[in-house]
């Protein structure tokens, strides 16, 4: 493939390094392990390209998918993780692919607003809220962060626009998160595109299947995520060349080179890369549904994000605003808070005293606890780490792809590529 196809198959991900050894393409039988999301779309873009080569596909739980699964109670539906995709056409023919075109659509335009709430005030999120930083100081930052390695603290210069942006992706404060990892667009980390970036993003759109989306929709599956995720175990199971084994609890890529008697350069590491538990992110997800007259003065649109560290909760979605399926019964709304445990002590008549202030005074009709999720740490300088890392095996999934689905999905289209 010439660069430019490359650039227009794959968009800006070609910025980011590809952890991937060139001898793995030479095995003739290959270990996954991790059976999430990258863990999967590796078996099944290596699979359907070289029907010879051997996969064995590890993961130590009793389910596939990771982190994302969907809770449906009645008509309530509420995904855990991802709830919805943003635009890349890499996700588009995935979903092509598996045939999950019927029940993927995009999100209502009408739901596109999104808050951050400073003080008692919510404002509007826009393109345009990155003026209050000040076009020069904006200007000097961003110089300033493309030597590498700035946290997205340095990279925008005002704390709460910048906190809000961190917590919306990885509910992280933005001093914690580097810039490089988050958007090696704006940072210039990596190779740049051969050709100008609007021509570029043109070229793009044309490759999409399905639909095109529109410019800041989301997409999402009609029945929540784990329609995907579903959707790929049952090709994977009907694929004679790749063979699933749950339970196994893989604890390094020389374990799974020896259990499987393969050399460790045969080995595909997807599962999170090992990193000091105390500053991993974790946080507890609630679905609170409310009947449409005791919410009536919350606008309709994609959720709110709270910076102020002193409030329990840092994001609430509105799940039933935002997807084409409705996730709730009529006449309700459901959404979805996000509890981070740095500002959360597990006590739930503190979530829903914050709710009170933040939602309505009225008693919600539904409150569920679905769990508690943890998501890796990028600190400032990860992706220039990364870049250097030293490799006895190939390294994907969203510990070294980027943070969102769209990295982890067209990742393994471009390991897929390399056979
Ligand atoms: C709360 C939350 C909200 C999110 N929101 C969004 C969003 O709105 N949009 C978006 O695009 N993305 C979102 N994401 C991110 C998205 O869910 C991830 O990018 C993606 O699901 C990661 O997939 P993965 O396979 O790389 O990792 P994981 O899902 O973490 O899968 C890793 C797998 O490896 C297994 N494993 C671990 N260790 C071993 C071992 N030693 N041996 C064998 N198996 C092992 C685990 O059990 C797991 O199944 C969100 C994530 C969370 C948690």
């Amino acid at each position: 493939m010439s660069d430019i196809e490359s650039w227009i198959q794959h968009g800006v991900e070609m910025r980011r390094p590809l952890l991937v050894k060139d001898s793995l393409s030479d095995s003739e039988k290959i270990v996954i392990v991790g059976g999430g999301l990258s863990g999967m779309c590796n078996a099944y873009r290596i699979a359907q390209k070289i029907p010879e080569v051997e996969i064995h596909l590890v993961e130590k739980s009793e389910r596939l998918g990771g982190v994302i699964s969907t809770w449906k109670e009645g008509e309530w539906v509420c995904d855990l993780a991802v709830n919805a995709t943003r635009a890349h056409p890499a996700f588009w023919r995935l979903v092509e692919d598996l045939n999950l075109s019927k029940q993927f659509k995009p999100s209502r335009t009408r739901a596109q607003s999104r808050w951050v709430l400073i003080g008692n005030k919510k404002h509007r999120l826009s393109p345009f809220t990155l003026f209050k930083i000040g076009p020069i100081r904006l200007l000097r930052a961003l110089r300033k962060a493309r030597r590498g390695g700035a946290s997205v603290a340095q990279l925008l210069p005002h704390k709460q626009i910048a906190d809000a942006l961190t917590l919306g992706i990885v509910n992280n404060t933005s001093d914690n998160v580097d810039a490089d990892f988050l958007m090696p667009s704006l940072t210039h980390f990596g190779p740049s595109p051969p050709i100008k970036r609007s021509s570029l993003n043109k070229r793009i759109n044309a490759t999409y299947p399905l639909f095109t989306p529109k410019k800041g929709t989301v997409a999402s599956f009609d029945t929540g995520m784990e329609s995907l995720i579903s959707a790929l175990q049952h090709q994977l199971e009907s694929m004679d060349n790749v063979t699933i084994h749950m339970g196994k609890n893989l604890e390094s890529p020389q374990a799974a080179a020896s259990q499987f008697e393969v050399s460790v350069k045969s080995v595909l590491w997807t599962a999170p890369v090992v990193q000091d538990d105390r500053k991993l992110v974790k946080l507890s997800v609630f679905a609170v549904g409310y009947l449409n007259e005791d919410v009536s003065d919350i606008k309709y649109g994609y959720g709110t994000l709270i910076p102020d560290e002193s409030i329990p909760i840092s994001g609430i979605l509105h799940e039933s605003d935002l997807h084409h399926s409705v996730r709730a019964p009529g006449g309700h709304r459901l959404f979805r808070i996000m509890a981070p445990h740095s500002r959360w002590d597990g006590d739930e008549g503190k979530i829903r005293d914050s709710l009170q202030r933040l939602l309505s005074d009225k008693e919600p009709v539904l409150f569920r606890n679905l769990g508690v999720q943890t998501i890796p740490s990028y600190p400032p300088g990860y992706m220039k780490g990364l870049s250097k890392k030293s490799m006895d095996c190939s390294y994907v999934g969203w510990g070294v792809s980027g943070v969102s689905v769209t990295h982890v999905v067209d990742e393994a289209e471009r390991v897929a590529e390399l056979f």
